[in-house]
């Protein structure tokens, strides 16, 4: 009899681009990695699948039936995966539970969200790290106001004559010039594409980013994020070394009336604002299909592109917003303006043309699932389930970071 095979949930190094995400998306801490490779230690994983969808390239999503399960020291000396073990076998009736669970909940909740059915093809990590564009800043403005100490900018980068194609949702990677503490070059950030495919400029070839500066950790200390303040600072001419484009399911609909429900704060404005102006440039062709829009920030100063969004035509898009530090206002977060326009998401989650979108800070998503379940149970509709459709349909899509 043939010996039990176990199913082992590995990184691909030759696709990963050591962006980091991963390891901050899981909550057992089950992934490290050394100045070589990204890895998970297989004792560790639980299969609770958040790696999965966050990761830009796919490398995350790579499997192998194995005698023994590969240790961390092992991986992290690989340079490319090894064979499967299997030879066609399938897994033993002895699987640990872990791992049966890890499988099935990969399955269900892998990265395989597929993009809306009528999405544009994307193309995907056309330049690596070792082989990156570079662009030109053509253009370095600041969204926030100057007295806020909030920085956020609108960075618009020129390829010139490179070829460099991206759908809105789609990210791009940047790598910052110079080495990291252990002088190896720094992990690549990602940075969501602000403008639409034919660019911030039409028929240019170029594109938009919105970023904040980071000046202090998650836990509010002090800290200099690497990667968004050397894009904070950069003048016009200056040159970026730029990876990607990255992401094949966060993509907007194409065919005509199609719905689409977003809810962002802060950056995560950078995929909805792509999406919109996206809308706003064939609004001549009159396609129709509305957008709900909501979006948070503390307070009107820090609320990217505030301006140009409260001057789009109300027959594009809906637009509702949330402060949660604004003087003389309630403190109101996203999920609390969604319950009070209950009725408007219910209409928006229950037809089967409404694509959601939800994009911005982390902490955001337990909110707003509540806010969704809430709503839905009010109405004898189980949120959970719906979701899961959606999901399957290409219809609800997350990124937050
Ligand atoms: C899919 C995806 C899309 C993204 N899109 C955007 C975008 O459109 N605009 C944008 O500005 N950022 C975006 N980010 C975040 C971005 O990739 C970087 O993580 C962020 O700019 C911080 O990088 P840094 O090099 O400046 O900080 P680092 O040098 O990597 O970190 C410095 C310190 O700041 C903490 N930190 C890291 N990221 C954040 C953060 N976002 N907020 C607060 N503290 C942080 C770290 O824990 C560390 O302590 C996106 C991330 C992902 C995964
Ligand atoms: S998220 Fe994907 S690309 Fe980034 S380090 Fe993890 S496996 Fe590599």
């Amino acid at each position: 009899m043939a010996p039990p095979l176990a199913r082992q949930h590995l990184i691909d190094p030759e696709v990963c681009i050591r962006c980091n995400t991963c390891e901050a998306a899981c909550p057992r801490g089950a992934i490290t990695h050394d100045r070589n490779n990204y890895v998970v230690r297989y004792e560790d994983c639980t299969g609770s699948g958040d790696c999965l969808p966050p990761c830009p390239t796919g490398a995350i999503d790579s499997w192998r039936q194995v005698l023994k399960p590969w240790t961390v020291e092992e991986q992290l000396g690989w340079s490319a995966l090894p064979a499967d073990q299997s030879h066609g076998e399938p897994l033993a009736g002895d699987v640990p539970a872990d791992v049966e669970a890890l499988t099935a909940r990969a399955t269900a909740t892998s990265g395989h969200v597929p993009p809306p059915w009528s999405a544009a093809h994307p193309y995907v990590g056309l330049y690596s790290p070792e082989g990156p564009a570079e662009a030109t800043v053509v253009g370095n403005l600041r969204l926030t106001s100057d007295d806020s100490d909030s920085d956020i900018r609108h960075l618009v980068l020129d390829f010139g004559r490179v070829a460099f194609p991206v759908l809105e949702g789609q990210t791009v990677g940047i790598i910052p010039p110079g080495l990291d503490a252990h002088g190896r070059p720094h992990n690549v950030r990602l940075y969501s594409v602000a403008s639409p495919r034919d660019g911030e400029r039409p028929r240019h070839n170029n594109l938009a980013l919105t970023v904040k500066r980071v000046v202090s950790d998650r836990d509010g200390k002090p800290a200099h994020g690497v990667a968004s303040n050397y894009l904070c600072d950069l003048t016009r001419g200056a040159r970026v070394q730029v990876t990607g484009p990255y992401g094949s399911s966060f993509l907007m609909p194409n065919h005509p009336g199609a719905r689409l429900l977003m809810i962002c704060t802060g950056t995560g404005a950078a995929p909805m604002r792509a999406m919109t102006e996206r809308r706003r440039r064939r609004l001549p062709l009159n396609e129709g299909g509305d957008i709900l829009l909501f979006f948070g920030a503390r307070s009107p100063h820090e609320l990217p592109y505030h301006g140009p969004l409260m001057k789009l035509p109300g027959a594009l898009i809906d637009v509702d917003l949330a402060y949660s530090r604004a003087p003389g206002r309630p403190k109101e977060y996203v999920q609390d303006r969604m319950r009070a326009r209950g009725d408007d998401v219910l209409r928006h989650v229950l037809d089967d043309d409404c694509f959601v979108y939800v994009c911005g800070h982390k902490r955001m998503e337990e909110g707003v699932t509540e806010a969704l379940r809430d709503l839905c149970r009010a109405r004898g509709v189980d949120w959970d389930a719906r979701r899961d459709v959606m999901k399957r349909e290409g219809r609800f899509h997350i990124e937050t970071y």
